[in-house]
């Protein structure tokens, strides 16, 4: 019995899987697939990217596989350095291709659509799946109660007629105590990663939204309230995956770490336990000693303007065990009033303010990779009920309030709703359409008024960035990123050998990313587009410097450099 996984990746508002993150939902299937009794060497892993590249070998994995898998969907779709989800076509084109038993699932459970602003449709009746069925609830339980033996002798001797048929089956949620199981014999699959070892693994300590009102357009309230895993559940699968050699995790999949277990006292969000959130990345910390990347993603602002004094704690515990360079993402949604009681959203602007505040002044501190320890990122939905003309007045003004306050924003995400079937914005998204010039227009004042100015606040020219893991060419240009939450993109122009690191030295600065030069820069080896970057160089500076290489050492490049003094940092020679 073969068995194939193909991530199309995912992209939730709390879970990310998109290369060089790997989600959940994969290393769980692989889990519920072992479970069952499949050896590592039956379960196979391919991305969609791997696949393309390498159709035939590729295509003949498909046509072997007695049980073929496909992790899809998109309900946040973004923009992928060089990764690219899977399409309706590909996924058509993939189950042509199988002859087993096929099954999709994941997000796409709840729908597609190809970008914001547009609703989603309804995947069965928008792809035609081939004779796959989709999972309507979990991917991973589904496909354990697929595989539910029906003899005593085990897979060894067993073929596909042996499955229970899909059709039959029953669409279910996956307990945490499952997922328990299931992390822990599923972290394996890392290995397969095309990025391994340089791979984000997403953790996930909940899901469900503990909210009595559900914001208008989120798909968390599908997956029910709040369901907590025990803390030694995630610290085992963190050991388990660490044992398998992964080294960089983002504690990722759930709506608000700072929730997490947290007690309901009857306010709009539950208490936060700061003792909990220490016993988590304690352990986790204790279980991969040497990990290279932990970071968090989504927050509650209204859980930290709520209760500030166990946020504070939280906060310390966070700096204490994650690595920097580490994001606290708030959905603020709108800054509109109108909207926001609309839609039903948590937290109004002085509550994000506070929650802003509160992050900047422990985290704001700049860590060993050259970024601060924490920031707070923020996330705008367009199109949402009540929204006119002045609610994208109101989000601008709050922004330029607080790059006016003095505050750091690390990453502001805006985007135009998509609204998915069962939500209570569906149907109702008109805005989206009618104003689409304007938030694009919006978008475009907000790049270049408050993210330019706010990433020169963040790294300011020469600051040196390290573990930059250049990840592709185009152009002449290497881009690259420090592994983590929300990265930071990196220019580099030369031609420098893809996965591996090198430390940078910031240089200039775009709306949402950088460029920089490897340091220390090589003054005798180095191009002289790199020469032409270093800091503070003008054109003619730049000539000359060029002109007298080489440089017998330090003394020498002074001498014969007049602005060699202030380029002594950035360079060896
Ligand atoms: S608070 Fe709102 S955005 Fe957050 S999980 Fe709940 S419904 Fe979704």
């Amino acid at each position: 019995m073969k068995a194939l996984i193909i991530d199309g990746y995912v992209d939730e508002p709390a879970c990310l899987g998109v290369p060089p993150y790997l989600s959940p939902y994969p290393r769980y299937v692989a889990g519920a697939l072992r479970e069952r009794g499949l050896s590592e060497s039956d379960i196979h892993y391919l991305t969609i990217d791997t696949l393309r590249k390498n159709s035939p070998a590729a295509g003949e994995l498909i046509g072997k596989a007695d049980f073929l898998v496909v992790i899809a969907g998109m309900t946040v779709p973004g923009k992928y350095l060089r990764a690219s989800p899977i399409t309706p076509g590909e996924i058509e084109a993939i189950f042509r291709a199988a002859c087993g038993v096929k099954v999709i699932g994941g997000p796409i459970r709840l729908g597609f659509s190809k970008e914001g602003g547009r609703a989603a449709k309804g995947t069965e009746g928008g792809i035609s799946l081939e004779g796959a069925v989709l999972a309507r609830l979990d991917i991973e339980a589904f496909v354990y109660d697929i595989l539910e033996r029906q003899g005593e002798t085990g897979w060894n001797t067993g073929t596909p007629s042996r499955l229970k048929i899909p059709g039959a089956v029953e669409h279910r949620f996956r307990t945490t105590t499952e997922i328990g199981r299931w992390g822990p014999k599923g972290a394996f699959l890392i290995r397969q990663h095309p990025d391994y070892p340089y791979c984000m693994c997403e953790l996930e300590t909940y899901r469900g939204c503990g909210r009595q009102v559900h914001c208008s357009f989120c798909t968390e309230p599908f997956y029910g309230t709040s369901d907590y895993r025990p803390v030694e559940d995630v610290i085992t699968e963190v050991s388990a995956l660490y044992s398998q050699g992964a080294r960089f995790f983002r504690i990722g999949r759930q709506p608000d770490l700072f929730s997490y277990h947290g007690t309901d006292i009857g306010g709009p969000v539950p208490r936060p336990e700061p003792e909990i959130i220490e016993r988590l990345y304690k352990g986790i910390r204790n279980s991969a000693p040497d990990l290279s990347v932990l970071h968090m993603d989504n927050a509650n602002p209204i859980t930290l303007a709520n209760y500030p004094e166990e946020s504070e704690q939280i906060l310390k515990t966070i700096i204490k065990y994650h690595t920097p360079g580490d994001v606290t993402a708030f959905g603020m949604e709108s800054a509109d009033p109108k909207v926001i009681s609309a839609n039903f959203l948590k937290a109004g602007q002085e509550e994000v303010l506070e929650a802003i505040r509160l992050v900047n002044k422990f985290g704001s501190v700049r860590g060993v990779n050259g970024l601060p320890e924490i920031l707070p990122g923020i996330n705008f939905v367009h199109g949402l009920m009540g929204e006119s003309k002045k609610t994208f007045q109101l989000n601008y003004d709050f922004l330029k309030h607080v790059l006016d306050s003095g505050l750091l924003l690390r990453r502001i995400n805006i985007r135009q709703v998509m609204a998915f079937p069962g939500t209570p914005i569906y149907g109702k998204d008109e805005a989206a359409k009618k104003h689409k010039k304007l938030f694009l227009d919006y978008k475009e004042k907000v790049r270049k008024n408050i993210d330019l100015p706010m990433l020169r606040r963040i790294v300011p020219e020469g600051t040196i960035l390290r573990d930059v893991m250049c990840e592709m060419h185009e152009n002449g240009i290497t881009f690259g990123r420090q592994l983590g939450s929300y990265p930071l993109l990196v220019g580099l122009p030369a031609s420098l050998p893809l996965r591996k690191f090198t430390d940078v030295a910031v240089t200039g600065h775009g709306m949402r990313s950088i460029t920089g030069i490897p340091y220390p820069l090589n003054i005798n080896t180095a191009s002289s587009s790199l020469i032409k970057e270093l800091p503070g160089l003008g054109r003619k500076a730049a000539d000359s410097v060029i002109a007298g290489i080489p440089y017998a050492d330090r003394e020498d490049f002074l001498r014969r450099v007049s602005v060699g003094e202030k380029l002594l940092k950035y360079i060896e020679i």
